[in-house]
């Protein structure tokens, strides 16, 4: 048997305490959410590996490190909103939604829309959205969002999106092409037409396909 709680207790530690990022409610959802649940079976030997994971649809669950630097540089934070484009496996959603009050997740391919929304259902993060379909373009039903992750490297931040933060919001995306090293890059909306960008280092995503982002 797996001991998958010592195997979470060891990623927090070494993974994201012991590179800095210090975020005690970001630590306890980590510790909270059990990521073997959102990878195919045959992968629960490598849950808790420092590593990113292939998921269906030839996609990939993130990094748990790149999952907590962006819900860390975002500000997710409690009694918030939060969005993500490219829920995937949907692991990243429901971290956020043991810090959130709510969260909305989009994910363009079908099948791993109901496979993560089935998760949320099953493990009781009632306050999970997953939405199918292209959220290049952000989802304004629900705007403002005080935090916006993109988990799929665009061309460009989309005004949209921009326009969808709240004002003091952080929106964090990897900008650049697929099969390239991109920038992670963080904009934080400081007024209604005032936006800061900040460079927060190299990433490799998978690409943002749809409207505001990449052709399929
Ligand atoms: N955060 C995810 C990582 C998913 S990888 C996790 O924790 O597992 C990025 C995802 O973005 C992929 O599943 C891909 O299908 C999705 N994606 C790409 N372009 C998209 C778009 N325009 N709208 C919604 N999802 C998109």
């Amino acid at each position: 048997m797996i001991d998958h709680a010592a195997a979470r207790e060891a990623m927090v530690a070494r993974q994201i305490e012991a590179r800095g990022i210090i975020n005690p409610a970001l630590s306890a959802a980590l510790r909270e959410v059990p990521r073997e649940a959102f990878i195919p079976d045959s992968l629960a030997a490598f849950a808790y590996d420092d590593s990113p994971l292939p998921i269906e649809a030839g996609q990939t669950i993130s990094q748990p490190y790149i999952v907590a630097l962006m819900i860390d540089s975002a500000g997710v934070m409690a009694s918030g909103r939060a969005l993500e484009i490219g829920a995937g496996s949907g692991y990243a959603a429901a971290v956020m939604s043991r810090i959130a009050d709510r969260v909305i997740a989009i994910e363009r391919h079908a099948e791993l829309a109901r496979l993560a929304a089935a998760r949320m259902a099953r493990l009781g993060y009632h306050n999970v959205r997953i939405v199918h379909g292209d959220g290049s373009a952000g989802w304004p039903d629900e705007a403002p969002y005080d935090a916006i992750l993109a988990a799929a490297s665009g061309s460009h931040v989309p005004d949209a999106l921009k326009a969808q933060l709240a004002i003091g919001g952080a929106l964090v995306m990897p900008i650049g092409a697929a099969h390239v090293v991109q920038s992670l890059v963080k904009v934080v909306r400081v007024g209604e037409e005032a936006f800061e960008q900040e460079d927060l280092g190299a990433v490799r995503f998978v690409p943002l396909i749809g409207a505001e982002g990449w052709k399929g």
